[in-house]
């Protein structure tokens, strides 16, 4: 992203905040559907370069099941877990992505289908973090730049 993008981004993120949280998630709900249904996230898969991926002990389990292996045997080839027992994706990109399609698609975990957030309240409060992802996925970028003309931020930056 671009230094003026950046700031732009930085100016818009004050704005939002001042907004009334409640408004502005109606119109990330709506921008967001639309916006999602323009783009096909098995086409992209840019955030599975990315993201680390949390992983629960239930997913875990079924991961295993769906591919055919010891849920021990998944452990050690995919997951690092920490002292106090989180489990993340191993490896950014993430193992499954090849040919950027995600090669267990119906079984991907909750983080995955989550990601990014837009269709979830608090949308200013995520913002920052939202941000991050701005340059990496399309979802988030026009959502962000459609919110921009429809709060008219830009007429008054
Ligand atoms: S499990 Fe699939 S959707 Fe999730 S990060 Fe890996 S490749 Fe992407
Ligand atoms: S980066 Fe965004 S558009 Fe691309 S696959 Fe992930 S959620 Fe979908």
């Amino acid at each position: 992203m671009g230094v003026l993008r950046q700031f732009e981004n930085e100016a818009f993120r004050d704005f939002i905040n001042n907004k009334k949280q409640d408004v502005i998630d109606q119109y990330v709900f709506e921008i967001n559907e639309y916006v999602e249904d323009k783009i096909d996230c098995t086409k992209c898969g840019a955030c599975c370069k990315s993201l680390m991926i949390n992983v629960t002990s239930n997913e875990s389990e079924n991961a295993s099941i769906y591919l055919k292996m010891s849920e021990q045997d998944f452990k050690e080839k995919y997951i690092e877990e920490s002292q106090q027992g989180m489990m993340v994706i191993n490896s950014i990109p993430c193992h499954f992505l090849e040919n950027d399609k995600c090669t267990i698609y119906e079984n991907r975990f909750k983080e995955c289908r989550d990601f990014p957030h837009l269709n979830k309240p608090n949308f200013s409060k995520r913002l920052f973090a939202t941000l991050i992802h701005y340059s990496i996925c399309p979802i988030i970028f026009n959502v962000v730049e459609q919110l921009k003309i429809k709060t008219n931020f830009l007429n008054e930056h």
